[in-house]
């Protein structure tokens, strides 16, 4: 089942870099990077830094957090490291916390044979890998990694670099290449065409021809992965600074639709709802570069909108009054979401009250306005509501209305009220409005 060896590749050779002639330093490491490294090494373990720190250094960034390989196993690690413990079943690593900081440390992995038991490696009939826990030595650990730029390592015996796969030639024409047959590696484990559209945006890399080519067909394979693996990937995906441009290239490569395929959909139907999705990762990205706080909720919120709207309007023409109908869209989108990408409780309470109160805003009378002002999640519903103006969903006018209102002091408040009443801004007629307060509390009123 573990295909065989593939041909040679004359880019699979390895390069030693001394430390005189790279400019990885250990300044750009973290105390703790370096605390598990010595200790790995002063117990006569192999220790090397990994992935992404060395890749970023490269390129002159900031490393993100730090990734360690050894030839220890995930027991010998743990008991050099009281702060540890030993996490993932698939992929077994050893995580060492320090404060908030945390180190992943991984064992060499080797290549898996059929005559492994199956807790150690296991592979599905298509080529997916189950299990990865077959451990190696620094070599077959490098040809295991996903791209080559992820494949360098920096070693604490002597401060060089190790490049097996020619990753500082990629790194050099910002090129993303998978090592080995990008088919079978896809198959493996198809997060990784996540991971080269992550990367891609974030390194503002391209992909090489043949680490491309296979997506498009192989884009369904996403469906075998756990939604909960999912919903840590579209974080990175999406909350990383990037979003707007991994959002294009999840389009183009046909990826954005096995994460989301209701929304995708909802692309297709209806004008706005590819720009809303647009406008509210720009809003994220912005907000992460300024580094103020970004909520899942709210991305979620503005991603599903289309699909809800859909929905709804399905819901409605059945005879469904305006407020149980959003329940009920809302439930089912979130349903079928789930099938594809899990999205957490702490996040999608959230998500359904941003979107039950969209049909708030728009009620501007007495008490009601003072309510929706004062709710939880006022906030990230206004800003949706003026990111489904600026799709043009919406016609111009209640966004400014809210923004009015929250600047507003009491006497002036009081005048806005007036004017909504008797505007035209609002959804129906006063008279409507009239109907509508005389009917039993829907139960987004108890919020
Ligand atoms: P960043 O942390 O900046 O997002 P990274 O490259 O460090 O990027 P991690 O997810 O931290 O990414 O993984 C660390 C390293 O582990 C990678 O650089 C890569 O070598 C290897 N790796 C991670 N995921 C996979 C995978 N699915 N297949 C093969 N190798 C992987
Ligand atoms: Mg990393």
């Amino acid at each position: 089942m573990f295909g065989s060896q593939e041909a040679p590749d004359r880019r699979l050779t390895l390069r030693v870099i001394p430390r005189n002639e790279h400019p990885v330093s250990r300044q750009h490491f973290s105390d703790a990077a370096l605390k598990v490294l010595y200790r790995l090494h002063n117990a006569g373990f192999e220790a090397f830094l990994v992935g992404g720190c060395i890749r970023d250094s490269l390129l002159g960034r900031m490393p993100k957090d730090f990734d360690v390989a050894t030839d220890a196993t995930p027991e010998e690690i743990r008991q050099l490291f009281r702060n540890s413990r030993i996490i993932g079943r698939r992929f077994r690593i050893v995580h060492v916390r320090f404060g908030r900081e945390v180190i992943e440390v991984t064992t060499f992995r080797g290549k898996p044979r059929d005559d492994h038991a199956d807790h150690i490696a296991q592979q599905s009939d298509d080529g997916l890998l189950l299990r990865d826990n077959v451990w190696g030595n620094l070599q077959e650990d490098a040809l295991r990694r996903d791209f080559t730029v992820n494949a360098l390592y920096y070693s604490i015996a002597d401060f060089s670099l190790h490049d097996f796969a020619s990753g500082i030639e990629d790194i050099e024409a910002r090129t993303l290449r998978l090592i080995g047959d990008p088919a079978t590696r896809y198959r493996e484990d198809p997060v990784r065409m996540l991971r080269a559209v992550r990367f891609a945006a974030k390194l503002d890399f391209h992909l090489a021809p043949s680490t491309e080519a296979p997506i498009h067909e192989h884009a369904a394979l996403l469906l075998q992965i756990p939604p909960a693996r999912l919903f840590d990937e579209v974080l990175k995906l999406f909350m990383a600074g990037h979003g707007v441009d991994t959002f294009h290239l999840l389009r183009d490569y046909g990826l954005f639709a096995m994460l989301f395929p209701e929304a995708d959909e909802a692309m297709v139907e209806l004008p706005w709802a590819e720009r809303l999705v647009e406008l509210a990762l720009a809003s994220t990205d912005r907000r992460i570069a300024e580094e103020r706080p970004v909520t899942p909720a709210f991305l979620f919120a503005a991603l599903l909108w289309g699909p809800v709207k859909l929905r709804l309007a399905e819901r409605e023409a059945e005879g469904m009054p305006p407020i149980p109908a959003l329940q009920a869209a809302a439930q089912q989108v979130i349903t079928r979401q789930l099938q594809h990408v899990s999205i957490p409780k702490r996040f999608s309470m959230p998500m359904r009250d941003i979107w039950d109160l969209q049909q708030r805003l728009p009620l501007r009378r007495g008490r009601r306005v003072f309510q929706t002002r004062e709710h939880p999640r006022f906030r990230a519903a206004y800003d949706l509501l003026l990111l489904r103006e600026e799709a043009a969903e919406l016609e111009p006018g209640l966004g400014d209305w809210w923004t009015a209102f929250q600047q507003a002091d009491e006497h002036e408040q009081r005048h806005l009220l007036d004017k909504a009443d008797a505007g035209p801004a609002g959804p129906g007629t006063a008279r409507k409005r009239r109907r509508r307060r005389r009917k039993p509390k829907g139960p987004t009123d108890n919020a």
